[in-house]
């Protein structure tokens, strides 16, 4: 445990070997004995050979006897020291989805709780490899509330996807392992490291990156094999001199180095500015002790002896994240003049921090903490699931959810509030209660009054100023980050707009028959609402009013003796670009932009090129309409003396990704090189760029300056695009231009 040196893991592609033999019986159990000295032997032996049996000649894509899996599952979950029902249902999981056992043999065979596992486990299995987002998210909530009934059906599925993953490779159909792989990603890894099971996080990370950007990953190991070989031992080195300043200050202590996988690097360099340069992006160096004590004893060491970084420290021994994740991390400017990172934790954090929920899990509890409950971002999910109305929309508050850091802060009587990174008071609002949330008029941080946009720190103390009787604003949609504040308010928005459609809606009809000199009558529209796929006269009302029907067809079909004495014309109605609009329906075309007064004439920005997913504001021009800027561009400053000039918008989400085309500008150093080019357009070609524009700026002996219009989707694309090109070899440097 105390050297797993720098060079072992990354070198090849993950392949995992191909098992030569299958586990015996007895090998089994004497695995889960090593650790559970009350093995339930007779249980695992026969759920060992009904699986076989059951199994019989069935094989896998990669030609071995499909039993191997069943019993590959069982094995990870030994690993995790797993209790002898958790082991059972691994074997059995497959068994009621792919052979001719039913759920009533597996409970008449190994009773309810087994049977209970292996329902939830197979009933996710059956919702699985659904393309479409929709789908998708059905999966998703499916999986919430399986696991919230039981955290070991969501275990005995990760390590499920864990050996589909290290065997994904045998399956033929590319199209099939990138859809698993992105189903990976999305899904299992977030909630693998919801769960704190860091171990199986980074393998599954890993394998579904090589699989969705083989070249970056190839990319990044060549650049880490480089750094290794210049460094020259460096990180033999600085262990070396760590460990000998723990050993003269009497600490027992393991000190080991750890190269960050290809993908954490990859997410790193995806964030901005951040180049791929150093060997403190690419080490993290672990001390492991026996007490708290210790822990903050040989943090003090390391602070006395070299210089900190400021704004690396982070104690989460004192609060430790959501997942249970316990540690000191600290930056310092370490022996070589090098900037690395150190964490110093205990050996039973250590374990907390491998295995997560099974580590405090396992097969000591026995059957009474199976509930997941007592987890407190398992109940929100399910709020969010039982809240949002369609399940695209859960997807995205669930999944941006997942993937944020934390940041903690406290309510005016001391109460500690977690809340996702870039957490405003409103979510503060929302995660006290909904209430506080839909009533809340203005925020005091540390005393003061602030806007309620304002971004939270770690510390802040947040006091809530509510009123009764006023409600939330819908500009909130646009700089609240967490799920719940982010389904509350679109719950409200959905209520009041579909009322104010209504109102519109009977608005338009009254005066069309009034023009027509016909008397309004309810039961004339009722009587049609199916025809326009209205359920009943308010639907009708409503979908008149967003204009999803137009009102004159409706009213010719409500009146179809009538003969017109108005010429028809469009019925324009003013769009206030409150919000989204109902998307996939005819008629609904996507706007880009929300925000904006209709019938204005928009234009990019070419000094910033925003992009949707950009923070934007537009300036009106009179006579010219609207220029939309990135917020941080720097052309606004000329307007900071008129707000007047002002508006907020935002980007409309627009349903179908690929009607949508933005340019962003990037300005690249290549180096001069004969393939440097080709490098270039290939990498922006793989990840789904056209560039419509390149021009070089400056030449050097050494290197090309370079402007290259690329016209993407949207920002993640962008994003991607840029940690690719940083990845290369023939690339300096990558920025997008901003502000010019
Ligand atoms: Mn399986």
């Amino acid at each position: 445990m105390s050297t797993d040196a720098a060079n072992t893991s990354n070198e090849t592609a993950p392949v995992a070997a191909k098992p030569t033999r299958l586990m015996r019986q007895y090998e089994l159990v004497e695995r889960v004995r090593a650790y559970d000295p009350d093995v339930n032997e007779d249980l695992l032996n026969r759920a060992y050979v009904f699986s076989m049996q059951a199994h019989g000649m069935q094989l896998r894509a990669s030609g071995d006897p499909y039993f191997s899996h069943p019993l590959e599952v069982a094995g990870l979950l030994t690993d995790m020291k797993m209790d002898s029902t958790t082991i059972a249902t691994a074997l059995l999981h497959d068994t009621v989805e792919d052979t001719l056992a039913t759920l009533d043999d597996i409970k008449k065979q190994f009773g309810p709780s087994v049977a209970r596992l292996v329902d939830g486990v197979t009933k996710l299995s059956r919702i699985e490899f659904q393309n479409d987002q929709a789908k998708q998210a059905e999966n998703f909530r499916k999986l919430v509330l399986a696991m919230s009934e039981d955290i070991r059906v969501l275990l005995v599925k990760l390590a499920d996807r864990l050996h589909n993953m290290r065997t994904l490779h045998y399956i033929k159909d590319p199209e099939k392992r990138r859809r698993i792989a992105r189903e990976t990603m999305e899904i299992y890894v977030p909630l693998a490291q919801r769960i704190g099971i860091q171990k199986m996080q980074m393998e599954l990370e890993d394998l579904s990156f090589a699989e969705l950007f083989p070249d970056a990953r190839s990319s990044i190991i060549a650049r880490l094999k480089y750094l290794r070989n210049e460094g020259g031992g460096i990180v033999d080195r600085i262990l070396d001199e760590l460990r000998h300043v723990l050993k003269e200050s009497g600490v027992p202590a393991d000190v080991s180095g750890r190269e960050k996988s290809p993908y954490s690097i990859w997410r790193k360099m995806q964030s901005k500015n951040v180049a791929f340069e150093q060997l403190s992006d690419i080490m993290a160096f672990r001390i492991l002790v026996d007490s708290v004590e210790q822990c903050y004893q040989v943090l003090g060491l390391i602070h006395s002896r070299y210089s900190m970084v400021p704004g690396r420290f982070k104690d989460y021994i004192s609060t430790p994240k959501p997942n249970d994740y316990q540690s000191l991390h600290t930056g310092i400017i370490g022996p070589e003049k090098q900037r690395i990172e150190i964490q110093i934790r205990t050996r039973d954090m250590h374990e907390v921090s491998e295995l997560g929920v099974a580590a405090h899990w396992a097969y000591k509890q026995g059957e009474q903490r199976t509930d997941g409950m007592q987890y407190r971002w398992l109940r929100e999910l399910l709020d969010i699931v039982e809240h949002a109305q369609k399940p695209e929309e859960f997807l995205e508050n669930t999944k941006l959810e997942l993937f944020q850091d934390q940041v903690f802060c406290f309510s005016p009587k001391g109460d500690l509030i977690a809340l996702p990174s870039g957490a405003t008071p409103v979510d503060f609002a929302y995660a006290i209660h909904s209430g506080v949330g839909d009533t809340c008029v203005g925020a005091k941080v540390n005393g003061r009054m602030v806007p309620l946009r304002t971004v939270l720190k770690n510390g802040d103390q947040v006091d809530i100023v509510t009123q009764k009787g006023s409600s939330p604003s819908p500009a909130w949609d646009r700089f609240v980050v967490s799920g719940k504040a982010r389904s509350c308010i679109r719950r409200f928005i959905r209520t009041q707009q579909r009322t104010e459609f209504i109102m519109l809606g009977k608005s338009m009809i009254d005066k069309l028959c009034r023009a027509e000199g016909v008397e309004f009558s309810e039961k004339a529209f009722e009587a049609i609402a199916k025809n326009f796929q209205s359920s009943n006269l308010e639907d009708l009302l409503a979908n008149v009013g967003s204009s999803l029907q137009p009102v004159r067809e409706v009213f010719n079909a409500a009146y179809p003796q009538h003969k017109a004495r108005q010429p028809e014309k469009v019925e324009k109605i003013v769009d206030r670009g409150l919000i989204t609009k109902p998307k996939g329906k005819p008629g609904a075309a996507p706007l880009m932009l929300k925000g904006l007064i209709p019938g204005m004439a928009v234009h990019y920005a070419r000094c910033c090129h925003p992009l949707p997913g950009d923070a934007i504001v537009g300036i009106v021009t009179t006579g010219k309409g609207v220029t939309i800027h990135t917020t941080d561009c720097e052309t606004l400053q000329s307007f900071s003396r008129m707000p007047e000039r002002w508006i907020d918008v935002g980007w409309e989400d627009s349903g179908d990704k690929n009607t949508t085309h933005l340019v962003g500008r990037l300005s690249v150093v290549l180096i001069n090189r004969s393939t440097s080019f080709g490098a270039l357009t290939t990498v922006i070609g793989k990840n789904g760029g056209n560039i419509i524009n390149l021009k070089i700026i400056n030449r050097t002996p050494e290197f090309f300056d370079v402007l290259v219009d690329v016209e993407v989707r949207d920002l993640v694309q962008l994003t991607n695009i840029i940690a690719a090109l940083r990845a290369n070899t023939c690339i300096n440097s990558v920025e997008r231009t901003k502000g010019r």
